[in-house]
């Protein structure tokens, strides 16, 4: 059988022999010592995994993958080496374009819901390697902006899964260049690795002379400087229990900490006044977080990437980003984000990244006023109606799945389009009712994808079904509002009264601004226009109405160029 099995695998396509389920295994526990070479730009990994049959039947063979440049030592089950056959497998989630990926012949099948653990280790270099993004056409010099993880004497950073399989994982392969794919097949590890333990303990040598460098981790309540092990040998226990929404990730750098009350800036020496502006950014907007979401319940972490053009990379309340001279009010902005992680915690993406886009506009607009607040809100409309269209296209050739804020794995979805869904809340429900929602909001009750909206009519008072229902249960696409007709009329001396219909020529409803203008001025009001259908709203007016508009830009809209309407004379 296992002659039969290593011969299949020689032979042919591994799936036609066994139709390997490469999805079939849930990963529920790491443990697993890391070492690392920064001198050898190596990484020896040994240690144990525990996977978990959530497929419709029993498995005898497992597919287990690393990046391309690690290569499988053993692989073992109560103490027995098993069999397994190690083959290149062309897949993006690795910035290498390629994994090393092991079939293991399991000791006994898995029934369905049963798990099996195994020991293993595997070793190799992780270099700097944009192979998966230069193939599709980006230039070196942009590619390695974008996948700057490497392992390197003077600096190591490294992500985990979408960016470098530096522990196991099993999944489909995900290709940059169809559509969708690589995003899919990310989204769906992710979901499933949200309860997953993973214990780590990284560590390496340090060599004789120089200080000993910082090994940062992205688990929960690390703090930076208890890091900085003063041994021989430097070693960090990262602790991710679950895994939730983060990405396990590492850094090795001879850094300086800045440690502030809401912060902790992990630098290098030469950049300790930029160090000290981004802690400014971070106490001056702690206030608004908290007024907002609660008092911080860690420190954000900020850790600094060396090259200048890296792209920041977040994961839970620990931002990677290059430490440049930054416009404050920009930092700001950035460390809103990182904040409001640090002080509210949900394990629905829609929710926990949501708001902390939402928070940048909400602060946005603190720093200068609702329409800059609008101008930064209309970043993430752009991508949600780019986003809408890809899909839109994608669906002619198979149909989609229903791209709801509850199970989008779609970055524009679950970060632009839910940023958005916040803003109208607040302007549904006003900013005092949506602040008791938040405060009323348990991580740990959030069982259920209508626990927000029970809380949200609780607190509100409000039949709020229909907007969840267009808005977070279903994607049925953004709202297109124009104004159909407008007749204004003299009521009294000095006084006028338009009549406003508008048409919502989409699925999706909301509750829009409506602004008339007139000489020397403009009044608003608001109307809820549902799904195909109209609203009517009468606007009082000192003098005749000139132009109607409809939308201020805090509805986010497939097409805002026919919500303008000029009004005739008025009738008497
Ligand atoms: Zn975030």
């Amino acid at each position: 059988m296992k002659l039969l099995f290593v011969l299949c695998v020689l032979s042919a396509s591994v799936a036609s022999c066994f139709s390997l389920d490469r999805e079939a295994f849930t990963f529920t526990d790491y443990q697993l010592d890391v070492r690392i070479e920064p001198e050898q730009q190596r990484l020896a990994v040994r240690g144990t995994i525990t996977l978990r049959n959530d497929s419709s039947r029993a498995q005898k063979n497992a597919a287990l993958q690393i990046s391309s440049g690690l290569t499988w030592r053993s692989i073992q089950a109560e103490g027995k080496p098993l069999q397994f056959v190690s083959q290149p497998y062309v897949s993006d989630i690795d910035h290498t374009g390629e994994l090393s990926e092991a079939i293991v012949a399991l000791p006994k099948e898995v029934p369905l819901g049963g798990t099996v653990k195994l020991a293993i280790g595997y070793e190799g270099v992780i270099v700097l390697d944009a192979t998966r993004l230069t193939r599709i056409g980006m230039p070196k010099e942009n590619a390695i902006h974008s996948d700057w993880d490497q392992i390197s004497k003077s600096f190591s950073a490294v992500r985990g899964v979408g960016y470098v399989a530096w522990y196991p994982v099993a999944m489909e392969a995900g290709n940059l260049s169809e559509g969708r794919s690589l995003f899919e097949v990310l989204g769906r590890w992710k979901q499933r690795e949200q309860k997953a333990e993973m214990e780590i303990r990284l560590s390496h040598s340090r060599d004789g002379e120089n200080a000993p460098p910082a090994l940062l981790c992205t688990a929960a309540g690390t703090h930076l400087v208890e890091e900085i092990s003063r041994a021989q040998e430097a070693v960090t226990d990262c602790q991710f229990a679950p895994l939730g929404l983060r990405v396990p990730a590492f850094v090795v750098a001879n850094y300086e900490i800045l440690e502030r009350p809401v912060v902790e800036i992990a630098r290098r020496p030469e950049h300790k006044s930029n160090a000290e502006k981004f802690a400014q950014a971070a106490e001056a907007v702690a206030p608004f977080v908290t007024e907002w979401f609660g008092a911080p319940r860690e420190k954000a972490q900020v850790v600094e990437l060396l090259d200048p053009g890296a792209s920041p990379f977040e994961s839970g309340a620990m931002l990677l980003t290059p430490l440049n001279d930054t416009d404050p009010k920009l930092l700001e902005i950035a460390l809103v984000h990182e904040l409001t992680h640090a002080a509210f915690s949900s394990p629905r993406p829609w929710i926990y990244e949501g708001l902390a886009h939402f928070a940048q506009g909400a602060y946005r607009e603190r720093q200068a006023s609702r329409q800059a607040a609008l101008d930064f809100m209309g970043l993430h409309r752009s991508a949600i109606v780019d986003a809408e269209k890809t899909i839109a296209a994608e669906a002619k050739d198979a149909p989609t799945g229903d791209e709801s804020l509850v199970t989008t794995t779609i970055d524009e979805f679950y970060r632009s389009k839910a940023a958005y869904v916040w803003w109208m809340l607040r302007d549904l429900l006003s900013e005092e009712t949506l602040r008791k929602v938040l405060a009323a909001y348990q991580a740990d009750q959030d069982k259920d994808p209508a626990y927000l909206q029970r809380l949200a009519q609780a607190q509100s008072g409000r039949d709020l079904q229909w907007f969840f229902d267009d808005w977070v249960y279903h994607d049925r696409g953004l709202p297109d509002f124009r104004v159909e007709s407008a007749y204004p009329r003299q009521a009294s001396q000095g006084n006028y009264l338009v009549t406003v219909t508008i048409e919502n020529l989409a699925a999706t409803g909301a509750e829009v601004p409506v602004t008339v203008r007139f000489d020397g001025g403009e009044t608003t009001q608001r109307v809820q226009v549902r799904g195909r259908a109209k609203g009517i709203v009468r606007i009082a007016t000192p003098r005749p109405p000139t132009e109607i508009t409809v939308n201020d830009g805090s509805v986010p809209e497939s097409d805002l160029s026919n919500n303008v309407f000029r009004v005739g004379a008025p009738a008497n």
